[in-house]
C-alpha cells in the first residue's frame, strides 16, 4: 500500500491542485486530536465536496477511541425557537400598538388574503355564489354571499383551514434555507394578487415594499435569512385566529371576526370556537416543528451549503 504523506495545513499558501487532499475523490482520515479546517466558497462547483465533510462530522472520538455523539444541531434549534417566541411576541405587540400598526398593513393584508381565499374557495365547491369580498385589514378581512344568506359548510370553516395549513407549512419550510427558497416563490405568487386587490395606488405601493424585500432577501448574504422572511409570514397565518379576534375586540373593525361569524351560524359560542381552532393551531404548528427538526439536521453551515445548491446567489 502507497504511502500517503500528511495532509497540508489550510493555512499552507503552497497548498494548490496536485497537492494530497485536493480535489473532489480524496479521503483523509485523522487521528485525535488532529484537526483540518476546510474553507469552502459559496460555488456550485465545491459544494458536494463540502456537504460531505460536514456529514461525516457527526460524531468525535475521543483519546480512548470512545465514539461520541455531535449533537452540533442543539444550540442552531435552540436559537431557531427563540426566533419563534420572539416572532410571536413583537407581532402581538405591533400588531395592536396605536401609531406602528400601520406599518402592518400590508402583512395583515396578506394574511387576510390567505384566510378569505379559504372562504372563497368554500363558496366556489359548495356552489353557493360570491357576493363581496375584502383583505382591508381596517375593516377586517371577510367573505360574504347573496345577502341575507349565511356561508354554509365547508365555506364557513375553509379560512380556518387555510390560515392554519399555510402558516405550518410556512414554519415547516422556515427552518431550512433550501426549503424557504422554494416557499418564497408561493409567497411571491401570493403577494401579486394581495397587491392587486387594494384600493388605491398608496396601499399597493405599500404592499409591494415586502414583495421587493422578499426579492431583496434573496440576494443579501447568500439569501440567509429569506427563512426568518418565510418563519415569519408562517406564525402571522398560524395564529391568524388570535389576531383576528383581537382585531374585532380591541379595535372594533367593521367586519365581525371568524369565530363571530361561525357563532352567528353555527349557535356555539364564540369563545368555544376561538379555543377550538387555536388549539388546532398549536397542534398542527408543534407538528410542523417537530417535523421541520427532524428532517432538517444539518449544522448552520451545512444549511448554508444545501441552499446555494438551488439557484445561488
Ligand atoms: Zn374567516
Amino acid at each position: 500500500m502507497a504511502q500517503v504523506p500528511p495532509p497540508k495545513r489550510a493555512y499552507d499558501d503552497s497548498f494548490g491542485p496536485g497537492d494530497y487532499g485536493w480535489g473532489s475523490e480524496t479521503t483523509v482520515t485523522l487521528n485525535p486530536p488532529e484537526v483540518i479546517t476546510y474553507t469552502v466558497y459559496p460555488t456550485t462547483t465545491i459544494l458536494d465536496t463540502s456537504t460531505v465533510v460536514l456529514e461525516q462530522t457527526t460524531h468525535e472520538v475521543d483519546r480512548n477511541g470512545r465514539r461520541r455523539n455531535l449533537d452540533s444541531n442543539k444550540h442552531v434549534r435552540f436559537g431557531r425557537s427563540n426566533g419563534l417566541a420572539i416572532h410571536i411576541i413583537g407581532i402581538t405587540l405591533v400588531w395592536n400598538l396605536w401609531g406602528i400598526r400601520w406599518l402592518f398593513y400590508s402583512v395583515k393584508s396578506f394574511t387576510a388574503f390567505v384566510h378569505e381565499s379559504g372562504h372563497v374557495v368554500g363558496l366556489l365547491v359548495s356552489s353557493q355564489p360570491l357576493h363581496r369580498f375584502t383583505i382591508d385589514p381596517n375593516l377586517g378581512g371577510a367573505t360574504y354571499t347573496t345577502p341575507g344568506r349565511r356561508l354554509k359548510a365547508p365555506a364557513m370553516y375553509l379560512g380556518q383551514v387555510f390560515s392554519i395549513a399555510f402558516g405550518g407549512a410556512m414554519v415547516f419550510a422556515g427552518f431550512n434555507t433550501l426549503a424557504s427558497k422554494y416557499a418564497s416563490f408561493v409567497v411571491m405568487a401570493l403577494w401579486l394578487p394581495v397587491i392587486g386587490l387594494q384600493r388605491n395606488l398608496l396601499s399597493m405601493l405599500n404592499c409591494a415594499v415586502p414583495l421587493g424585500l422578499l426579492i431583496g432577501v434573496w440576494f443579501i448574504d447568500h439569501a440567509r435569512d429569506l427563512r426568518f422572511y418565510i418563519l415569519f409570514i408562517g406564525i402571522l397565518s398560524s395564529f391568524y385566529i388570535v389576531w383576528d379576534t383581537m382585531d374585532d375586540f380591541f379595535h372594533r373593525k367593521q367586519n365581525e371576526c371568524c369565530v363571530v361569524m361561525l357563532e352567528s351560524n353555527t349557535a356555539r359560542p364564540a369563545a368555544v370556537w376561538f379555543i377550538a381552532w387555536l388549539v388546532m393551531s398549536l397542534v398542527i404548528l408543534a407538528g410542523c416543528i417537530l417535523g421541520a427538526i427532524a428532517l432538517f439536521r444539518q449544522t448552520e453551515y451545512g444549511m448554508y451549503c444545501e441552499g446555494q445548491s438551488f439557484a445561488p446567489t
